[in-house]
């Protein structure tokens, strides 16, 4: 007992001597830190290969990003950006961003394990985004479509008061410019941190969707990996046609809730976007190497008519 308190004071009464030097010499020999770093980099360099989740294949990064985030082997959807999706889709030089530095008020004053304020921060830096959609005009083959992008990497896609507004409005902008209106979604669905505001939006984007709708203007809407909850009870469950990219998880809650409310077994596939197409919610299930020759050629049959009327 009364060697303990001497080891820590020792420094300062000089006895430091007698215990400390032999337990710290070991140590540093070994040399510890340097064997896990170098096996590690010897299984999987950094930044060159990315293993498949589905498939568990290892993909040279390089192969993976020009084979539009697709895993060659099983066909695997990673996520992608929504720049990325942007740049893929549109014709070059075409898009025009709207709202681009819009940016969230954090009227509750949300706190938890970490506040709102931070959150956004966090995320602003890690995406360069200032949430999680960016939507504008650009060109999809021959046609000038409102477009909306969601980015599952901010805040898990989540729909706050920024996200529903730049909806609305490109939405409106479509509307007023009569052109056709394509979302992309990828959402965990409203953003719990905004509350009441968050749930909102989901009546505003609605109602946009229906002025533009009652306008006679098409209105596509794609669900990716994963639209859920009050993205997919708002404006992704509203298109004219609705498209899905394949094995997306779809739905409202998750399948452990309903299965805890219905007490009753869920079915396979349950809430993938095959299980859906099969039942008539979803129209397509498109490839993503095929989504931006799919998306002109269904904007073809549904401009059409509109064509005619503006000529
Ligand atoms: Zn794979």
């Amino acid at each position: 007992m009364a060697n303990k308190p001497k080891k820590t004071l020792g420094l300062e009464i000089g006895e430091a001597a007698v215990t400390p030097p032999p337990a710290e010499l070991e140590p540093a020999i070994e040399k510890k830190p340097l064997n896990p770093g170098t096996t590690r980099k010897r299984d999987i360099p950094q930044g060159l290969w990315t293993k498949c989740p589905k498939c568990e294949e290892m993909i040279f990064d390089k192969e993976l990003e020009e084979n539009l985030k697709v895993c060659p082997q099983c066909t695997h959807h990673f996520p992608i950006t929504a720049w990325k999706r942007i740049k893929d889709l549109t014709e070059p030089d075409s898009f025009e961003e709207a709202d681009a530095n819009m940016i969230s008020v954090d009227t509750l004053e949300f706190t938890g394990t970490a506040t709102y304020a931070d959150k956004l921060e966090k995320h602003r830096k890690k995406t360069g985004l200032k949430d999680a959609i960016i939507t504008g005009t650009g060109r999809i083959g021959k046609h000038e479509v409102g477009l909306g992008v969601m980015d599952f990497e901010f805040l898990g896609g989540s729909m706050g008061s920024v996200v529903g507004e730049k909806i609305t409005r490109i939405i409106e902008v479509a509307t007023e410019r009569r052109l056709p209106a394509i979302l992309i979604s990828s959402s965990g669905g409203a953003r719990m941190y905004e509350g009441m505001f968050s749930l909102m939006q989901m009546a505003k984007t609605s109602a946009a969707v229906a002025y533009h709708g009652r306008r006679g203007l098409p209105y596509i809407s794609v669900l990716t990996h994963p639209t859920t909850a009050g993205v997919m009870a708002s404006y992704a469950s509203l298109g004219d046609l609705i498209l899905s990219e394949p094995k997306a998880m779809i739905g409202f809650a998750g399948p452990r809730v309903i299965k805890d409310t219905t007490q009753s077994e869920l079915p396979e596939g349950f809430q993938t976007a095959e299980f859906l197409m099969e039942r008539g919610l979803i129209d397509a299930i498109i490839p993503r190497a095929k989504l931006k020759f799919r998306l002109a050629e269904y904007l073809d049959y549904l401009c059409l008519n509109l064509d005619e009327k503006s000529a």
